[in-house]
């Protein structure tokens, strides 16, 4: 009975494709088979890194989204300091071309200058366009600090603040505590802020780490190569200065663990948008925990199948988020989650050395990240504005 013995055989080659996919890529250069040729060299001097733009040849729909579909609310917003009806007035208008309803100042900030925005805001009659997050100061905690900012963070939450956040990458990488020593994710002395954060029902938007390339050696492999070589102060490889990405995300995982009655919110997709399946895995481990898609668009769209799964599988979990305020770089992001565009380019050459695709994400998921999920963690957000 030969019939037993094959369904095994498929099922076992079952269970090899489907672990497949959760593999990092493996491919590296030197690793094909020689081929007829190999050994030429270019007979012209081959560009350099920065001059090489191939154009591509490629015909295919093109549907650019200079407004997203639905309102939005940008959970990760850096606008200019809102001090002034001019600046408001300005910001204002970008959303509205947009379809941004309201934005999230993650630009997180405390007392006097927290009361004086939500001030400026009121009086120049766009209240219900903009939420304030506190902030805390976590240079130098030492004995009694934990119970300090606790104070602070109630204090601002009634004077308005709807969250703490965002809170900074230096918080695991640099800050160090009053002893001198690195003040870890999952120190003790900050209990206090995070249970109070708990108990006033207010979500936590934190920032841990960068990307993992940014923590490895800048060699000719490694993606990043070209933003590592820009920008000196995303180089995180020195061991005797920084803690390794695992050890990070080690020290994030304690953290959110120990308080899973926070509503805790990573940016970045926690830095985890190369590995969706381990941001999934903690999706499931943790009910209370959120993520925002800022600044990690070219790895969303590189991947918009996997992509695609994920996001409908987590869709009451992630939120829309942007990073730094550009108004002209939010129309890619609503091209890579609405449409299945193909090839394009993405608005960062040294982010990303390839094309983006979209993700054609139903209606029902781009509701929910783009403004849903955020009316749920955040409800004193004002309804106006926004479809049921
Ligand atoms: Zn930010």
């Amino acid at each position: 009975m030969p019939r037993p013995v094959v369904s095994a055989a498929v099922a076992a080659l079952a269970a090899l494709a489907a672990a497949r996919p959760a593999a990092a890529q493996d491919e590296r250069p030197g690793q094909f088979r020689p081929r007829p040729g190999e050994g030429r060299t270019p007979e012209f001097p081959p560009p350099t890194i920065l001059e090489y733009k191939p154009r591509s040849t490629l015909v295919v729909p093109v549907h650019h989204v200079p407004r997203a579909k639905f309102p939005v609310v940008d959970f990760h917003g850096h606008p200019p300091a809102l001090l002034s009806r001019d600046v408001i007035d300005r910001v204002v208008q970008a959303m509205d071309a947009l379809n941004l309803r309201v934005m999230v100042n993650a630009s997180g900030s405390s007392g006097e200058r927290l009361r004086q925005q939500i001030e400026t805001v009121r009086a120049a009659g766009h209240a219900d366009r903009f939420v304030f997050f506190t902030t805390l100061d976590l240079r130098n905690v030492g004995p009694g600090s934990g119970r300090k900012l606790a104070a602070q963070l109630e204090a601002d939450v009634k004077a308005g603040a709807a969250g703490v956040g965002e809170i900074s990458k230096a918080f695991g990488l640099s800050y160090r505590k009053a002893d001198g020593t690195r003040l870890r994710l999952d120190d003790p002395e900050l209990d206090p802020v995070w249970e109070t954060a708990a108990r006033l029902k207010i979500p936590v938007f934190i920032h841990v780490g960068d990307p993992s390339e940014f923590f490895q050696p800048i060699d000719y492999q490694n993606e990043r190569w070209l933003e590592l070589a820009l920008f000196p102060s995303r180089r995180l490889n020195d061991r005797s200065r920084y803690p390794s990405f695992e050890e990070l995300m080690a020290e994030r995982d304690r953290l959110l663990t120990r308080h899973p009655n926070v509503t805790w919110v990573l940016a970045h997709l926690g830095w985890h948008a190369n590995d969706l399946a381990r941001l999934g895995r903690l999706f499931d481990a943790l009910p209370n925990l959120y993520a925002e898609v800022g600044a990690i668009l070219y790895d969303l769209g590189r991947q918009p199948r996997t992509a695609h799964k994920f996001f409908v599988q987590y869709q009451d979990r992630l939120l829309f988020g942007k990073d730094s305020f550009q108004p002209d770089e939010y129309p890619y992001y609503w091209r890579v989650f609405e449409t299945e565009d193909e090839y394009f380019d993405y608005y960062r050459d040294y982010h990303a050395f390839w094309k983006l695709y979209g993700m054609g994400l139903p209606d029902s998921v781009l509701k929910k990240v783009y403004y849903k999920n955020a009316l749920k963690i955040i409800p004193t957000i004002p309804r106006k504005g926004f479809p049921e």
